[in-house]
């Protein structure tokens, strides 16, 4: 996994762990698994259950871009069930109707929208 970014108020080097934390509703000892980055300078942290949800988020790729047709800031990111497929995600601009193709993960939807070619 590539690295992460530096904690965005003090610069200081982050460091992510995890904890499994008792389900309050299921049976004792069914735990569910919180990720979590803090920096342990300043406290500032971040948690989501998936890991390579919260890298994605603490390194800002969950952040759309613009549309690189139209320019556009207004976007979306929309569910998309299939009754074959089940549910499926991708991102639209409002604006001139451009898509991504559907992801079953919608981070991965988000991720795609924001690596174009020629970019960066
Ligand atoms: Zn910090
Ligand atoms: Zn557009």
């Amino acid at each position: 996994m590539p690295e992460l970014k530096p904690c965005p108020f003090c610069g200081h080097e982050v460091q992510m762990s995890y904890r499994d934390v008792q389900i309050y509703w299921a049976e004792p000892g069914q735990v569910a698994r919180v990720w979590e980055i803090k920096c342990p300078e300043c406290g500032a942290h971040m948690e989501d259950h998936y890991e390579h949800h919260l890298y994605d988020k603490w390194n800002g790729l969950t952040r759309l871009d613009r549309c690189p047709i139209c320019g556009d800031y207004i976007r979306r990111i929309e569910p998309y069930e299939d009754y074959d497929e089940g549910t499926y995600y991708y991102v639209e601009c409002r604006k001139c109707g451009l898509s991504t193709r559907k992801f079953s993960d919608s981070m991965e939807a988000r991720v795609f929208w924001n690596a174009r070619h020629g970019r960066g």
